[in-house]
């Protein structure tokens, strides 16, 4: 009986989850299937229904159930924040239209003209744009370090440093940045980590045991991880930054939907069993790319060639279902390999049930300047590869056959 679970379903008046502290008696698989949620009191459903309402009658004035309008919170919305805030470990969650939506509601809630964010250099290409074009000009100045470079990093965070926002791996080369590390400089700086584990996901990496303050999720990738929909999250053990978060969402209006909410709550169950499956696939994928005679550059950090190796294991334990790679014959051999494939999709995502190929450059991090994507290593031939649920001999068979294509010059158009 998962009772301290159900007692957990307690809205908040502004939205937002506070679930119980009593769920870390339960292990992750069961987290990922009941945090957050509990049959309907009404008709006895499993399933948290899709409370697909724009407001709340309510008893009398100031009398309400814990919900007003459905700008500020959702039933379904809250069920969704009590899981993932109990799978990363921490007490309080709110979600998102889409990653972005958490990301800009993230800075809108805690930064102000002159403050500084100190920002990995190789980061997905929209937290780039939103700090130079858009967040730029009202003040906020944003410094892109490679935290992966200890060196580098430790001079980039200032005293005046208000926040530190690191992915990693990054999005989409992969090198990883030392949490431990992060932490100190943020304490030493007084400034707040926030860590993007989107790529990871609690499943693999779980920040606030390295002393992070926030963990940000694009639920769009792994956690929802069926193409079916975009959200994220912001998850803290912080209850004046959840409020913060809480009030900057509905200022802004930037909640996500109930039906993505719903559709994420069944996609979440399966977490810990499909990132188990991507991180073998992508181990054996990894294996034959780093074989392949046209493969020039490979990287994936579940192999022993992956120059953080050792940090991946402590940090990560397992490699993660990205590859990073580059062919013989540059650019137009990368563009060819990837017009070639035939399984695996040419498509903007990752983090899904289907393998994904990626040109970065052209695709996710267009916005990126090109002295930014070169001191980053975001080369313009560089191929990213999200490693689905496929049979991985499936998936090595169409990467081989785009392979031998796209590098005999001519062949495949
Ligand atoms: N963070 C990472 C690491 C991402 O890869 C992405 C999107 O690709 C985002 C955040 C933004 O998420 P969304 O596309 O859901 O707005």
């Amino acid at each position: 009986m998962i009772t301290t679970l159900e007692e957990t379903e307690k809205p908040g008046t502004t939205g937002g989850h506070r679930p119980s502290l009593q769920q870390s008696d339960y292990c992750f698989e069961t987290l990922a299937l009941h945090a957050g949620t509990s049959a309907d009191p009404v008709t006895g459903a499993m399933l948290t229904p899709i409370y697909q309402t724009t407001t709340y009658r309510q008893e009398a004035v100031g009398k309400d159930k814990g919900f007003k309008y459905s700008r500020s919170g959702n039933p379904t919305v809250s069920a969704l924040e009590g899981r993932l805030a109990a799978l990363e470990g921490a007490e309080f969650g709110s979600c998102y239209s889409t990653g972005l939506a958490a990301t800009t509601t993230l800075f809108l809630a805690l930064l102000r003209s002159g403050d500084q964010v100190v920002c990995s250099q190789a980061v997905y290409g929209g937290t780039v744009r939103l700090l130079r074009q858009t967040l730029a000009p009202f003040g906020v100045e944003a410094e892109f370090a490679d935290t992966g470079d200890p060196d580098a990093f430790a001079k980039a965070v200032r005293k005046s440093s208000g926040l530190i926002f690191i992915e990693s791996p990054a999005n989409p080369t992969l090198k990883l940045t030392d949490l431990d590390l992060a932490a100190d400089l943020a304490k030493q700086a007084g400034a707040l980590l926030v860590v993007d584990n989107t790529l990871l996901t609690p499943a693999l990496q779980r920040p606030f045991d390295f002393s992070a303050d926030i963990v940000l999720h694009s639920t769009t990738k792994f956690i929802e991880g069926h193409n079916a929909t975009v959200g994220g999250a912001l998850i803290t053990r912080d209850a004046q930054l959840h409020e913060k978060f809480l009030f900057t969402r509905n200022t802004i209006g930037a909640i996500q939907s109930p039906f993505a909410a719903w559709l994420t709550l069944q996609g979440v169950k399966t977490l810990p069993l499909r990132m188990a499956r991507h991180c073998e696939n992508a181990l054996r994928v990894a294996q034959f790319l780093e074989n392949h005679p046209r493969v020039t550059k490979l990287t994936y950090p579940g192999l022993e060639s992956f120059p953080q190796f050792e940090l991946a294991q402590r940090q990560q334990g397992a490699g993660g279902a990205l590859i990073a790679f580059e062919v013989e014959g540059g650019v137009e051999a990368g563009v060819r390999l990837m017009n070639s494939v035939r399984l695996c999709a040419l498509a903007e995502n990752l983090g899904a049930a289907e393998t994904i190929i990626t040109h970065p450059v052209s695709m996710t991090h267009g916005a990126v300047p090109p002295e930014q994507r070169a001191a980053a290593g975001i080369t313009d031939g560089l191929v990213r590869l999200s490693v689905g649920l496929e049979n991985p001999d499936d998936i090595i068979a169409d990467l081989e056959q785009a392979l031998d294509g796209a590098c005999k010059e001519g062949r495949i158009q």
